[in-house]
């Protein structure tokens, strides 16, 4: 192991033996009592050396080696260091393209804020290169978004859509204005490639064949028409909900930014549980729906180029969030913003009893069986048990999140 203590968090002394590490709410921690002496040794702990030489050092530095050890371990039990070297094969791989590695170094950075053990962010950007993602829309918020989660180091970004490049298509980040003319999802498909911080592996799989693939670890509704946005069709989503395939919405209506629900099919409310919930609250909606969806297609909607940007950026962090193995704020939940308030509020979408997809059953028969809550998918099952884990854990002996 070579430890590293953490990058991102700045430190501070708040008194003479006392180490604050980190400065917001969310990730700040202190660790007390720390003598001067280890606390200059800190300073050694940056992942160019390995324990046997920071053994050494301390020798040097009047810290004998079992304190130099003690400190590492505390250290790593606060979660305050990482392994420079660790992470396994896949990370070895990345940190052999340094080009790579510098361009998404922050994001490592940040990786390392959500990782309690020492190479689980290398691990975890790593990972990211594994992934298949596709974006089912090129407008100002789906060829964004499609880029932004190519640049943030997913591997494979696949977007679709009909059509040409529309002058209003054109956004800074997504589509650009020499695309102008161009097939929608190839000039997408190019920004994707620009924004990409290596080439992407390839993969065995035959793109094109019109069927939503299996091997897909995400699919995100990005549409450009915005009934679509407000009411999605649930039909579109069918074959996604019989493989079983997570997928996110997002988009922009009138003035509201949409972004959401995240669907884990079986699980969390979908866009069937969305319709069948909004005529519960409201007889009127399927009417509305139906004329809506049956109105003039060819016109250029509201969409401002700000919101959208917000919305594709919230989106693709949603997105990263879950593929990273979180349990985003966004299954089950819309969450809104509109012009020119700018207040993010969620709505709820509830699984529904009525709708076929059996969210509604399986929320029931978990009420009834178990007093906690147990979740089958993968990615879901892992957070929430570390998360327990966590919260079930007695907190290392000098170490309590700060208020700051
Ligand atoms: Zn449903």
């Amino acid at each position: 192991m070579h430890p590293v203590v953490k990058p991102a968090l700045r430190r501070g002394w708040r008194d003479r033996n006392t180490v604050q590490f980190g400065m917001t709410p969310a990730h700040a921690v202190t660790l007390s009592p720390v003598d001067t002496a280890t606390g200059s040794f800190l300073d050694l702990l940056d992942g160019t050396r390995g324990l046997p030489l920071l053994r050494e050092e301390g020798r040097r530095a009047d810290v004998p080696a079992r304190s130099v050890d003690a400190l590492v371990a505390r250290l790593a039990r606060a979660g305050l260091v990482d392994d420079a070297r660790g992470g396994g094969p896949a990370a070895d791989a990345l940190r052999d393209k340094p080009d790579v590695l510098e361009r998404l170094r922050p994001d490592l950075a940040s990786l390392s804020l959500l990782t309690r053990e020492p190479g689980a962010a290398p691990a975890r950007l790593a990972a990211r290169r594994a992934l298949r993602v596709r974006v089912r829309g090129a407008g100002r918020v789906g060829a964004l978004l499609a880029s932004v989660l190519s640049g943030a180091g997913v591997g494979e970004v696949d977007v679709r859509d009909v059509g040409r490049v529309e002058p209003w298509d054109v956004a800074p980040g997504g589509l650009p204005a020499e695309a102008l003319g161009d097939r929608r999802d190839a000039a997408a498909q190019a920004a994707v490639r620009r924004a990409a911080p290596d080439r992407p592996p390839r993969h065995a799989h035959s793109p094109g064949s019109g069927a939503e693939d299996p091997g897909l670890s995400l699919v995100i509704f990005a549409p450009r028409d915005d009934v679509a946005v407000h009411a999605p069709d649930p039909f579109t989503a069918d074959p996604l909900m019989a493989a079983g395939t997570p997928h996110l919405y997002a988009g922009v209506v009138e003035g509201t930014g949409i972004v959401g629900p995240l669907v884990l099919p079986g699980e969390t409310g979908c866009a069937g549980c969305l319709h069948q919930d909004r005529t519960d609250r409201d007889p009127a909606w399927p009417r509305l729906v139906a004329q809506w969806r049956s109105g003039r297609a060819r016109r250029v909607g509201a969409c401002d180029l700000t919101l959208a940007t917000a919305v594709a950026g919230l989106a693709a962090a949603h997105a990263l969030a879950f593929l990273d193995g979180g349990s985003p704020s966004g299954a089950g939940t819309r969450w809104e913003v509109s012009l020119p308030g700018l207040t993010w509020r969620n709505r709820p979408v509830p699984p529904h009893p009525e709708c076929g997809c059996g969210a509604a059953e399986r929320g029931k028969r978990e009420h009834s069986s178990t007093s906690g809550r147990t979740r089958a998918t993968m990615a879901v099952q892992r957070p929430s048990t570390e998360r327990r884990r966590t919260a079930g854990a007695a907190r290392p002996t000098g170490t309590w999140r700060a208020h700051v």
